[in-house]
């Protein structure tokens, strides 16, 4: 069973030379803030890896694949110019990554024009998206005729979800997702799979039953819950419904020195996950939302 990375973020060249100056350049003040952020030990959250330091890492862990997400980008031509880079990505390393496309919702007849051409290009699905981060209202039209359309594409939709109870997860410029709106849109568009991020908050904590075509990744676990979160996630949801996904190149153990986002939490999704429900959530899962074959 191949291993896939389900929640991966790169940027391109010339963002990464200087990202703090290209978020001023591009009017992306809500990403700065969340990326180019440096905790209070000096470390900075996370670094900018080239693609190639990206497959360099997967081949360190033993990863497959990996899932390149996009961003809840503020305005529409950084999404557009995302997409363009992630297309490049996956056509040059079509064996090792996949990609999925973002959009601004408020784009209107653009936005739907993007998807349908990331789509074209090669993109396998619509997120990291979050309406909330967008300041894009859950009934918004604008917003359900993105969704419709993914739908009609039939691409898996990868939502920014943080826990209603922050713990470790409250940092600045988190933002808060009311849990219900995820559940109303997984009801309104039966035929789209939503991949809720972050553990979709423990949703399960405090929503009886997960519509079918609910899905949850574990990005950024290690810095939002403990490892027992594997076990009580899947006990809860089942082990269909869990997809392993790192949140890279976000570093998750900024205590550990030299401990790898990438091999360090395949290590401990590993050890913290029933032996029955490995394949599916480190694999097995993503293959199946992605139609990947065997
Ligand atoms: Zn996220």
């Amino acid at each position: 069973m191949p291993i896939i990375d389900a929640h991966v973020h790169l940027y391109s060249p010339e963002l990464n030379r200087d990202p703090a100056a290209w978020a001023a350049a591009h009017a992306e003040p809500h990403w700065a803030a969340l990326c180019t952020r440096v905790r209070k030990s000096g470390r900075p959250v996370q670094a900018f890896p080239s693609v190639d330091e990206l497959l360099r890492a997967m081949d360190a862990a033993g990863v497959d694949r990996a899932v390149l997400l996009g961003w809840y980008w503020e305005n529409p031509a950084t999404c557009a110019g995302q997409n363009r880079f992630y297309a490049a990505c996956v056509q040059a390393h079509p064996d090792r990554l996949s990609g999925f496309a973002t959009v601004h919702p408020s784009a209107g007849k653009d936005a739907l024009a993007e998807l349908r051409r990331a789509h074209g290009e090669g993109l396998v699905g619509l997120g990291e998206l979050s309406s909330h981060s967008q300041h894009v209202a859950m009934d918004d039209a604008h917003w359900l005729e993105v969704l419709a359309l993914a739908g009609e594409l039939g691409l898996p939709v990868n939502l920014h979800v943080t826990d209603p109870v922050p713990t470790a997860g409250n940092y600045p410029g988190r933002v808060e997702t009311p849990l219900e709106d995820f559940i109303t849109l997984a009801r309104l568009f039966p035929k789209v799979n939503f991949i809720l991020a972050h553990w979709g908050g423990c949703l399960w904590r405090t929503v009886a039953a997960l519509p079918d075509n609910v899905f949850l990744d574990t990005a950024a676990s290690p810095l939002l819950y403990a490892p027992e979160v594997f076990a009580e996630g899947v006990r809860a949801c089942g082990a269909d419904r869990v997809l392993w996904g790192t949140d890279y190149p976000l570093e998750l153990y900024p205590r550990e020195a030299g401990r790898e986002t990438v091999a360090g939490f395949l290590t401990e999704a590993r050890a913290a996950l029933p032996p029955a429900a490995r394949d599916a959530v480190l694999g097995g899962n993503a293959a199946r939302l992605l139609g990947l074959g065997a």
